[in-house]
């Protein structure tokens, strides 16, 4: 597989594996985020089911004034009840609104069912209070008395099961409100049996007598269930290090409610246990112990506010992580892209260019351009390692090309008489060896022309030797221009010359024999100082492939005998060999 190809492949890997890794990251956060944020609608729905409950009982306050007064009951306390009606109304409404936005399971049916027959009832209760009320204080038995309490005492647990579902709702959203809700809870719980506790003095109070033995069960009862969940509350809050609003709230209701508030209901229960003498009618009594009471509504919304706190922490938390995860995405896909960009541009472009560049090398190509190094790093260094190498094989083929001249040169001078400038014996033996061999595979004859200058050791004597040599350049001249092109001649040694003629019988040789020594010995040759004309003369054995065969060295002995012969007869002149020159050539 290409490098490029696996890089690629790699950074998809990589991609994917990031994306996978983020994409459970932010599915993580983003259900936290959306599960607190339920959890922050169910600690506000919440509050609204604990307000409607906490206004049902609150209500029963301006009730006890008006059930507590003279018919007809003083108009401030029946605009009290009045406004205390309304409040209670509303809240019950708002809670309505959350009821029927809530599924429809089992137990948020079973709670909608309570919710409305608690209404019904909370009608009813208030019929009965009005009832009541309507009659002339003597006429208010103390059973007409209790029943119109107890009316309105039974409408608050109607919106346990709603106030149940709403606090796990929000605490099963996001676990760790656990404590705050069940906390706020608790203590709307204990305002509850607080308020439970006023009421069950409402009887003994307005007839201004002792407490029955019923009434003292309940309220042991009552004061029981308070100091369970006091307990039960503090492990809720009381928590290892917690010094914020909430612990503040909870010293304060510790403080009034369980201080001066408890000191009020001794009395109370001193006086009810004895004459019955309380100084103090039921509005009296409310007007001491309902504010020490309310304390709890403010730990009670202490705990929701910490909640709904915590919840929208661990919204913002979630979201913080949800953008980290983002960010991180992002520069990693970035940080992917730059490493990619970087080994593109500064390793896969550049090996592309100088493997080019080497093949065409390779092909010896010399100038294919190489990449522009992007930095001084190991890419920089192989393509710096080819252009040495380019430079290397030019300069080799430079030296290559000079030595294939001298070859040349030394080849020519080695195959050249340096005198005459025609081919040396040896250039002429292969020539005319090469010649011999065509001719004979080819069935042609071939002519050897052998040539002597005659008394030439004279010329030199009386002419010096520079005009011996001048002779001699001149001579061979005559008989390179003689043959055909293509013909082989050569100086073959001192004052001898010799040609090989093809495609050319013995007839044609003699001829040609003829007319290159009368050309020589019409030539005139300058002197020394130019003025005096001298002339040489040649005598030239003749023999042909016809009579002698292909041997070279045949064909020379054979024609050195018919020189000689010529040289005998008087030189100057032409002899042809004839097959008895083979002996007398040793001999002469
Ligand atoms: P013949 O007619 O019998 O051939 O007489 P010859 O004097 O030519 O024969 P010989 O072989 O006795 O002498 C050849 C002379 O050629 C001797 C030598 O000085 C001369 N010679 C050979 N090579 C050269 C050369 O390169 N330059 C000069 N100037 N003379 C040369
Ligand atoms: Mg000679
Ligand atoms: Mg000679």
């Amino acid at each position: 597989m290409p490098l490029s190809h696996l890089l690629r492949l790699l950074a998809a890997l990589l991609t994917l594996t990031t994306a996978a890794v983020v994409a459970r990251m932010a599915w993580t956060e983003w259900s936290d985020y959306g599960r607190a944020g339920v959890a922050i609608e169910a600690v506000a729905q919440l509050r609204l089911a604990l307000q409607a409950a906490e206004m049902v009982s609150r209500e029963r306050g301006p009730t006890n004034g008006v059930l507590g007064s003279a018919a007809p009951a003083p108009p401030e306390r029946l605009r009290a009840l009045t406004e205390a009606r309304e409040r209670t109304d509303r809240s019950l409404d708002a809670l309505g609104q959350v009821m029927a936005g809530l599924d429809h399971d089992a137990a948020r049916q079973d709670a909608a069912r309570r919710y409305l027959a608690g209404r019904l009832a909370l009608r009813e209760a208030r019929a009965t209070v009005d009832r009541v009320a309507a009659l002339p204080k003597a006429e208010r038995s103390a059973g007409s008395l209790e029943g119109a309490v107890t009316g309105m005492v039974a409408v608050v647990p109607t919106l346990a099961p709603a106030i149940a579902i709403l606090a796990n709702d929000a605490q099963k959203a996001y676990p760790p409100l656990g404590d705050a809700v069940q906390g706020a809870r608790m203590i709307a719980e204990l305002r509850e049996y607080a308020g439970l506790l006023g009421s069950h003095f409402t009887a003994a109070l307005t007839a201004e007598r002792p407490f029955t033995a019923d009434e003292r069960a309940q309220i042991e009862r009552t004061r029981g269930r308070i100091d369970e969940l006091r307990f039960l509350a503090s492990l809720r809050v009381q928590l290892p290090g917690q010094a914020g609003p909430v612990m503040q709230a909870w010293m304060r209701a510790e403080a009034q409610y369980f201080q001066v508030a408890q000191q009020i209901v001794q009395a109370v229960l001193a006086a009810g246990a004895s004459d019955g003498r309380y100084g103090m009618d039921p509005a009296g009594f409310a007007a001491r112990y309902v504010p020490e009471m309310n304390t709890l509504f403010d730990l009670r919304d202490g705990l929701l506010a910490e909640a709904a706190t915590m919840a929208r922490a661990g919204q913002s938390h979630a979201r913080g992580e949800l953008l980290l995860a983002a960010a991180a995405a992002v520069l990693l896909l970035a940080m992917l892209a730059a490493y990619l960009a970087i080994v593109q541009r500064r390793v896969l472009q550049p090996l592309a260019g100088t493997t080019r560049a080497l093949e065409a090398l390779a092909r010896h190509e010399l100038d294919a351009p190489l990449p522009r190094p992007q930095a001084d790093d190991e890419m920089a260094a192989v393509i710096g390692a080819v252009r040495t190498l380019q430079t290397q094989v030019r300069q080799r083929q430079t030296l290559e090309r000079e030595r294939d001249g001298l070859i040349e040169r030394l080849r020519d001078l080695s195959n050249t008489d340096f005198l005459t400038g025609l081919p040396n014996r040896r250039a002429f033996f292969q020539a005319a060896q090469r010649d011999l061999a065509e001719a004979r595979r080819h069935g042609h004859c071939a002519v050897l022309v052998l040539l002597d200058v005659d008394h030439f050791k004279q010329f030199n004597d009386t002419h010096g030797h520079a005009a011996g040599d001048q002779a001699l350049v001149e001579v061979g001249q005559a008989i390179r221009r003689a043959p055909r092109l293509g013909d082989a001649v050569g100086r073959f040694g001192g004052e001898e010359f010799v040609l090989m003629l093809n495609h050319c019988d013995a007839e044609q040789g003699l001829r040609f024999a003829e007319r290159l020594r009368e050309g020589i010995a019409q030539t005139a040759l300058a002197g020394a100082n130019g003025a005096s004309v001298m002339r040489v003369t040649v005598s030239v054995g003749v023999t042909s492939t016809d009579c002698c065969g292909f041997d070279l060295q045949t064909l020379l002995s054979r024609a050195d005998a018919a020189m000689y012969r010529a040289k005998r007869a008087g030189r100057n002149q032409v002899m042809q060999a004839d097959p008895v020159d083979a002996a007398s050539a040793t001999t002469v």
